[in-house]
């Protein structure tokens, strides 16, 4: 059986680095959903906010940093 992939995107909230990642669709998470993740420019694995295929503002994304740290999961 064929394992289809999914690209994902996950946005740095502490550089606003987005990384590609792929991972099987059968794992998709919801959008808004935080990964731990390495980031090679903060150089540092903190949660990352996961974007799928949305295309956010610049605000947007702001906000969701915004709501981030009020969840404490910056
Ligand atoms: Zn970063």
């Amino acid at each position: 059986m064929k394992q289809s992939t999914t690209e994902t995107r996950l946005y740095c909230p502490r550089c606003g680095t987005i990384h590609t990642i792929f991972r099987k669709t059968a794992k998709q998470k919801k959008a808004g959903h935080y990964k731990n993740f390495y980031c090679y420019k903060c150089t540092h694995t903190h949660n990352h906010i996961e974007l799928k295929d949305f295309v956010y503002t610049k605000e947007e994304l702001e906000e969701m940093v915004v709501k981030m740290k009020q969840e404490d999961k910056y």
